[in-house]
């Protein structure tokens, strides 16, 4: 629950203008959506065939963080995300343990959501299981032949490149660089080794769905078009994913869409999260440099470990260690000690914490407007410690800075503001122990300190000052 304060604070902010790198035209771009306030956003899921990998906790929780900035600055995001429930890795690894692919599926999928939960990841409104949409999909490739630009093989139904000029457009290269680069295709009935597939047919013993093209499944682009236009029509805001998903993944998407409903742009806005790395190498099974987000989080607790992620820049690709994630842990640690100190403020003195408050939401907006500068926005939130670490603050400054606090982490999800629970006859209990204490006058600091503990409650003296804890 947000206090009061921040309801005083949202007065404060109204402008809603806010700049996106796009990759589309290579540009920061002023925010503009299609339909008045109304954020329709799409970012690929996962492939739910094995435990996700550090890299997507990346992706997933600074797209987290953007969608709730989104929302605090007065957008209303649709936040959807589609779960590739089927596919050649599944099935690959459905037949590795003899399990049908189905059940592989299913249960990488509910890994895949119990991560996102413990990484705190709030924002999506849904998820879109490909499967769930086999409909749509079969009506999306009949679509792109009747107006040619598909065709049938002995194997499938491809997607004719040649036929769209505008291929490359994402990716920034030309058609004839794309083609040359291709390799040469194993199907000698393709019409070109780039062109791509709408859907395969089924080998045996292949999850399938019937189709006029026979008994198949769809190819890796075509659950994302279908999905999105069930959910939003042929055009829409805001498309994320994976810096490794731009070549050949989106630029199909945007074939497959614009092909077929002769409507562009598919989507006004691409955005785009930079590469995890692990010593300076791409993170991959064959160089054994791969971690799952299990295994991260078993090392981290998940506040640390997502803070990791949202106090770097997303466009900004991350060198992945333990060091760097111990640095992340004691920036975090001093917020949260000095949130904890703050509570507990009963100087007599009354600043003008409520200025200071101001400006310093002014700039962490400035920079999160600047599509998204979380290192220079948290740095804003540092600078703000700094300054109120020299004043002595009153009971009411105190509270004025923890809704300023939450007004942030509604955005980050980080913070721990457990303490806030503490019931206020204890805090009123350590507050009165903690002027007995500044008085030194030992025993009412005592006695105070015995009724705390009689009612299950302790008073940590931390170098930052006094914590308020539960005796567990
Ligand atoms: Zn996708």
């Amino acid at each position: 629950m947000l206090s009061k304060n921040i309801k005083t604070l949202n007065k404060h902010h109204n402008d809603m203008s806010i700049k996106v790198f796009n990759t589309l035209t290579r540009k920061k771009e002023l925010l503009k959506p299609l339909n008045g306030n109304n954020i329709n956003l799409f970012v690929c899921g996962p492939t739910v065939y094995d435990f996700s990998h550090i890299g997507h906790a990346k992706t997933y929780v600074q797209f987290d963080v953007i969608v709730r900035y989104l929302r605090y600055k007065g957008f209303e995001v649709f936040y959807l995300q589609n779960i590739t429930d089927i596919d050649d890795k599944i099935i690959k690894r459905g037949n590795e343990q003899g399990k049908n692919p189905m059940t592989i599926a299913r249960k990488f999928e509910k890994e895949y959501l119990s991560d996102m939960k413990e990484l705190g990841i709030t924002s999506i409104d849904k998820y879109a299981r490909a499967t769930d949409y086999i409909k749509p999909i079969i009506k999306q490739i009949k679509t792109l032949f009747d107006k040619g630009f598909a065709y049938e093989t002995s194997d499938g139904v491809y997607f004719e490149i040649d036929k769209f000029k505008d291929y490359g457009k994402l990716c920034h290269q030309p058609l004839d660089k794309i083609k040359e680069g291709a390799r040469v295709s194993v199907n000698k009935e393709k019409k070109n080794p780039s062109d791509f597939s709408l859907w395969k047919k089924a080998k045996i013993n292949e999850p399938s769905w019937d189709s006029p093209w026979g008994k198949g499944r769809p190819g890796w682009h075509i659950e994302d078009t279908a999905i999105t236009e069930t959910e939003f029509g042929p055009q829409y805001d805001l498309h994320g994913g994976g810096s490794d998903l731009i070549f050949p993944h989106h630029e199909s998407e945007i074939a497959q869409m614009e092909a077929s409903s002769g409507k562009k742009p598919f989507v006004k806005y691409w955005m785009h999260t930079a590469f995890l790395n692990i010593k300076k190498e791409k993170m991959s099974k064959s160089v054994g440099n791969f971690t799952t987000i299990r295994e991260a989080l078993r090392k981290w607790d998940e506040k640390t470990y997502r803070f990791y992620y949202a106090s770097t820049h997303y466009r900004t690709p991350l060198d992945y260690s333990n060091e760097a994630v111990n640095k992340v842990k004691q920036g975090l640690e001093r917020i949260n000690e000095f949130i904890r100190k703050v509570k507990i403020a009963n100087g007599k003195k009354k600043n003008e914490i409520e200025k200071l408050i101001g400006e310093t939401l002014d700039v962490f907006e400035k920079h999160m407007d600047n599509d998204f500068d979380m290192p220079q926005a948290i740095a804003s939130v540092y600078d703000f410690i700094r300054a109120v670490n020299k004043l002595e603050l009153s009971k009411q400054n105190g509270k004025a800075i923890i809704g300023f606090f939450e007004k942030i982490d509604s955005v980050l999800g980080v913070m721990t503001f457990e303490d806030l629970e503490v019931p206020s006859e204890i805090q009123i209990l350590a507050e009165k122990r903690q002027k007995a204490r500044e008085k030194k006058d030992w025993a009412t600091a005592d006695k105070m300190r015995d009724k705390l503990k009689t009612k299950g409650y302790y008073i940590d003296d931390t170098s930052k000052g006094p914590v308020v804890k539960k005796i567990s």
